[in-house]
C-alpha cells in the first residue's frame, strides 16, 4: 500500500463474524441448485436434501425436521421459496439446506442482486421469469457499498485455502481490487453465465470460510 493513502476501512461488523456461532447446527449451501426447477425438484424427492453426514458429529442419519418458507423480496416470479430443514440422530443439530441460487442474508435471490448491481439478467430466466421489481434506494446503495469494498478479507480467504486455482485468481488482483473486481476475475477465469456469478462466488466464499461474507 502506498504511504499517502489510508489503511481501507473496516468491512461491516455483519460481513466478517468473528466469534463462532454457539448454536447446534446451521445452513449448508447446495452449491449445484442454481434454479428453482432444480430446487423444486430436489425438495419433493425425499432424499433430494438429506446431508449424506452431519457435519457437526459426522453422524449420517438425519431425518427432516421441518419445512420453512422463505419470502424472496422483489423476485420477479413467486416470491417465497421453500426449504428443508433435517436434524441429525446423533446430536440433535438442525441443518437447513440453501440453494445457492438464494442469497443468504439478503432476502433476495443472487439475479437479483447481481442484476441491480451490474444489470446482468440470467440468459435463461427461471420459471415465471418477467421484469425485476425495483429495488429500494437503500438497499441498494448499502448493497453498492459491500460491493465496491476492498477485495481484502474475501481475497484473503481464496489465497490461504490450499486451492490452486482460487490462490492464483486472489494473486492475480490488484491490491486496491474490489469485491466487484474479485466477482470479475472470477467470472472470467470460470466462464460462469451472468446472472449466476454472484451465487457461484458467494457458495465459494462460503464453502471456504464461513465466518466471511461476500455481501
Ligand atoms: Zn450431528
Amino acid at each position: 500500500m502506498s504511504q499517502d493513502r489510508l489503511p481501507p476501512p473496516e468491512p461491516e461488523a455483519c460481513l466478517v463474524r468473528l466469534r463462532p456461532s454457539s448454536q447446534k447446527g446451521g445452513t449448508i449451501i447446495a452449491e449445484d441448485v442454481t434454479d428453482l426447477a432444480t430446487h423444486e425438484r430436489r425438495l419433493f424427492d425425499p432424499d433430494g436434501y438429506r446431508p449424506r453426514f452431519c457435519p457437526r458429529c459426522r453422524d449420517t442419519t438425519l431425518h427432516v425436521h421441518d419445512y420453512r418458507e422463505r419470502v424472496l423480496r422483489a423476485e420477479p416470479g413467486r416470491p417465497v421459496a421453500k426449504i428443508v430443514r433435517h436434524e441429525c440422530v446423533g446430536c440433535e443439530a438442525i441443518w437447513q439446506v440453501l440453494p445457492a441460487f438464494i442469497a443468504r442474508h439478503l432476502w433476495r435471490t443472487w439475479r437479483v442482486v447481481e442484476h441491480t448491481l451490474t444489470g446482468a439478467t440470467p440468459t435463461q430466466p427461471e420459471g415465471e421469469g418477467g421484469r425485476f421489481p425495483p429495488v429500494p434506494k437503500r438497499t441498494r446503495r448499502r448493497w453498492r457499498a459491500r460491493w465496491l469494498r476492498p477485495a481484502q478479507y474475501v481475497a484473503q480467504v481464496l489465497a490461504s485455502c490450499g486451492e490452486a486455482v482460487w490462490a492464483a485468481l486472489a494473486a492475480g488482483l490488484s491490491p486496491a481490487a474490489t469485491c466487484a473486481d474479485l466477482v470479475a476475475a472470477y467470472a472470467g477465469a470460470t466462464a460462469t453465465a451472468a446472472g449466476h456469478v454472484l451465487a457461484a462466488v458467494a457458495a465459494l466464499i462460503y464453502r471456504l470460510q464461513p465466518k466471511v461474507r461476500l455481501m
